[in-house]
């Protein structure tokens, strides 16, 4: 097939410096004579500073016409709303249809990151609807025990069946092929069952999760190569109750998006650092490798953000771009550099800098 052609989204604050490293990688690594081409493009809140805009009409249509994936940074949001301001990776997610963000949250072979144990699972969050379609309203609070200028804000939360669906499709579809690869690298023939955990609290949004809960278990009648996958639920409080008890215990999660946003932060904790953790918001046709992490604007600029989240991104994304050898050669030059663990970026408790660690990935590739 041709070389691919990778869009490149840093926005904003360590956006801009982990977005360069991946690409970085991703020259170094040039998959046999077929170097990958970019494309540098415009989203972000300092861009909607500058222009009125967070998300160019430009960016959606050159991702859609000349990408085959893309790498997106971080944006900052303003802690207060500022008229005309949304966030351009909620847009971006929505105009490419990039129904379900994949979250591997793995601890180094060999050490177990900040915990004590090893931690090796994969969360899926759905990544359309919930309480981020946005349909915010604010009212006035008219009750006879409410104080002048008291007010009451709303949020609709919204949990299809199409969109809870696909989101468990994926996750049941990515349960088995992530066991079949541990089979095949193992060479083992009693690798355990696929685990899918199914997180939700329908026990008090009955008929939200209700939604949600059914019809994720009821993919897998869909296929016969679901039957295998074992499938539990965890109510999300206790799933975080569990998740720091016995990360072990944990293979794929699938989880509503609000759920899923705070799930795999608190994931990443368990690996040592937000800046380890990568994520693809993937659908059917296109994916976007983005850090897990945000702009992290108290260290922007001062070349001490952890890149291996981007980085890791970048293999992500090749992984859905049907690169599963040469995103694996990233992974391993990235668990090299760990492993050895002589250059690690502040977060993980070491002096060296972005530009050090992601020239330590690309030598040992
Ligand atoms: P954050 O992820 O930016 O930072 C949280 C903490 O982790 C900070 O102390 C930061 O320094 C550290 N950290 C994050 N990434 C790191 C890295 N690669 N290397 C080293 N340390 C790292 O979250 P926040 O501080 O809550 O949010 C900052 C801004 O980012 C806000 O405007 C928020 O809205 C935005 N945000 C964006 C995204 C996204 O783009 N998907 C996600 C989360 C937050
Ligand atoms: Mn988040």
């Amino acid at each position: 097939s041709a070389s691919k052609t990778i869009g490149l989204i840093p926005a904003d604050g360590i956006g801009r410096e982990v977005i360069p490293a991946a690409k970085q990688v991703l020259e170094a690594l040039a998959p046999s004579g077929k170097p990958f081409s970019f494309i540098e493009l415009d989203a972000g809140f300092e861009h909607f500073q500058k222009t009125g805009t967070a998300l160019p009409q430009e960016t959606v249509e050159r991702l859609k016409g000349e990408c085959d994936g893309a790498l997106f940074g971080a944006v900052s949001s303003p802690s207060h709303r500022v008229a005309g301001y949304s966030s351009p990776i909620v847009a971006l997610r929505k105009h490419l249809d990039l129904y379900a963000n994949v979250r591997p949250v793995a601890s180094v072979p060999g050490s177990t990151g900040a915990g004590s144990r090893p931690v090796d699972m994969l969360i899926i969050r759905e990544n359309t609807e919930c309480l981020y379609i946005k349909q915010e309203r604010i009212e006035a609070d008219t009750s006879p025990e409410a104080s002048p200028g008291d007010q009451i804000a709303w949020a609709d939360r919204r949990i299809s069946t199409r969109a809870s669906r696909r989101c468990g499709r994926m996750a049941f579809k990515m349960a088995v092929a992530r066991h079949a690869a541990t089979a095949a690298a193992s060479g083992l023939s009693n690798v355990p069952s696929p685990k899918l955990t199914v997180v939700h609290k329908s026990n008090v949004l009955s008929i939200t999760d209700g939604v949600w809960r059914e019809t994720v278990k009821a993919v897998q009648a869909e296929d016969p190569s679901f039957a295998a996958v074992k499938v539990e639920e965890q109510l999300v409080d206790s799933m975080v109750y569990r998740m720091f008890r016995e990360p072990e215990a944990f293979d794929v999660v699938v989880a509503p998006n609000l759920y899923g946003d705070i799930l795999s932060d608190g994931a990443a904790a368990l690996v040592g650092s937000l800046g380890l953790v990568p994520s693809a918001n993937v659908g059917d046709h296109f994916a976007v490798g983005e850090p897990v992490h945000g702009s992290a604007p108290d260290i922007a600029g001062q070349d001490k953000a952890n890149p291996i989240a981007a980085i890791r991104s970048a293999a992500l994304l090749l992984e859905n771009m049907g690169m599963a050898q040469e995103a694996q050669r990233i992974y391993q030059a990235v668990n090299a550099v760990l492993l050895e663990g002589k250059l690690l970026t502040p977060d993980l408790g070491g002096k060296a800098t972005t530009t050090e660690v992601t020239d330590a990935v690309c030598r040992r590739l």
